[in-house]
């Protein structure tokens, strides 16, 4: 028989989401009729903007003529769709990066997910506690960690916990690491890394020739002019960090897939020899073996984004959520709960009330108000205590959820 990669067996189960989905069950068997408000999701919840749609419409219909047909396009993404990215979200804000050093791909969660593949296997990883599950996993069935010990921490992996009493900054790690996780806006917290911060960790990381994965799929949702939308707006940061960009909650792309990486050119790691190499060029050749690109049909799409009409409808959508987000923060507030993100994210991060653990709580919210939310201690053991709960669910429904967490207090 083949041998297996046993690195999988360390994997701790998907234990949040299918725990949810069967207590959600078991109780709304026992209470048929009653209406379950979900406020647990991650995903988006309002259609495509129509200019999108029609952007997908009319690739479509070049897709079916001889001079509009597309086969294989370039694995790094059109020029059409690099170059509106790098004017958009890079120039326009003053950063410089150039149309090579973008590698557009079908989403975030895979791009996280391989980068770590174009390192060496004994490479030491800090990742912020809660955490976006994806950095952790893939590191873990690379080979990069030991087993998970009780407290559901892996060895070999430095956690840099995010509590109320941190304000959920993580402290610079004591020892070394060469990757660094961070994700801001951050999931799950809904909490922000201030520039002087996100200098912090670049001058960090040159001191220590560490690398920052810097996961921006919430930039979109940053309010205060202020907090920086990339970590390319830090100076210094072209050598020390890569980002990811996704169009998936910014756009409501999660069914349509479109995201990118930005790997600068003066990104480098070095061989056990000594010698020099650029990630860009790793990350190149890896790209274009693995992945055949991103259907054009996706990338017209894409593209309709940053186009006039496309920006207006992207905005009201995420001026919904935002608004929602905001609804949520107020009536948890008055009813007197402590709150943190939602201000530039569209989470909200509450410390549960006395003392409940995260699943206690989402037994209590569940039985006595119908809403579903999200326990903190999924995301890591620091997030036991909290709670999500997401802005993408539907006006009425954010508002229902306020008035019955209005009742119970
Ligand atoms: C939703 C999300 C993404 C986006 O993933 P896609 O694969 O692009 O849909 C990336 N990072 C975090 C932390 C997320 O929550």
């Amino acid at each position: 028989m083949a041998l297996i990669n046993e690195n999988y067996l360390k994997l701790k189960a998907g234990y949040l989401f299918p725990e949810i989905g069967r207590r959600v069950k078991a109780y709304s068997d026992a209470h048929p009729g009653q209406r379950i408000i979900r406020l647990g999701i991650g995903d988006v919840t309002l259609p495509l903007p129509k200019s999108i749609v029609n952007a997908m419409k009319s690739a479509a219909d070049d897709m079916g003529t001889s001079s509009g047909f597309h086969g294989y396009g370039p694995e790094q993404g059109y020029d059409f769709l690099v170059n509106k990215i790098v004017e958009n979200d890079f120039q326009a804000r003053g950063i410089q990066i150039s149309a090579d050093e973008v590698f557009v791909s079908d989403g975030s969660k895979c791009d996280s997910g391989n980068i770590q593949e174009i390192f060496a296997i004994d490479s030491k990883i800090a990742v912020t506690d809660p955490v976006y599950p994806v950095y952790v996993d893939t590191n873990v069935m690379a080979g990069r960690t030991g087993e998970a010990g009780s407290d559901g921490r892996y060895q070999n992996i430095i956690y840099m916990p995010c509590t109320a009493e941190n304000n959920f900054q993580p402290e610079l790690p004591k020892e070394r690491p060469d990757i660094i996780y961070l994700c801001y806006p951050n999931n799950p917290t809904g909490m922000v890394a201030s520039k002087e911060k996100l200098t912090e960790w670049v001058t960090y990381a040159k001191k220590n020739q560490s690398i920052i994965f810097f996961d921006a799929a919430y930039e979109a949702f940053i309010q205060d002019e202020s907090v920086p939308r990339s970590i390319y707006e830090i100076p210094g940061a072209r050598e020390v960090a890569i980002e990811f960009r996704s169009f998936s909650k910014t756009a409501g792309f999660t069914g349509i897939r479109c995201a990118y990486i930005v790997i600068p050119k003066e990104l480098k790691g070095k061989t056990t020899q000594g010698e020099e190499v650029s990630f860009h060029s790793l990350w190149n050749r890896r790209h274009t073996t693995k992945f055949n690109g991103v259907s054009y049909v996706t990338q017209k799409a894409a593209e309709a984004c940053y186009l006039p009409e496309g920006k207006k409808e992207i905005q009201e959508s995420i001026a919904y959520y935002m608004k929602n987000a905001s609804l949520i923060k107020k009536g948890l507030d008055e009813a007197g709960y402590k709150t943190y993100g939602g201000t530039n994210a569209p989470y909200i991060w509450l410390k549960t009330p006395e003392g409940k653990t995260s699943w206690e709580f989402f037994d209590f919210l569940l039985r006595e108000a119908q809403i579903v939310g999200t326990p903190g201690s999924g995301f890591g053991p620091s997030g036991e205590g909290y709670f999500r709960l997401s802005a993408f669910g539907k006006r009425e429904d954010v508002e229902e959820a306020i008035l019955r967490i209005k009742k119970l207090s």
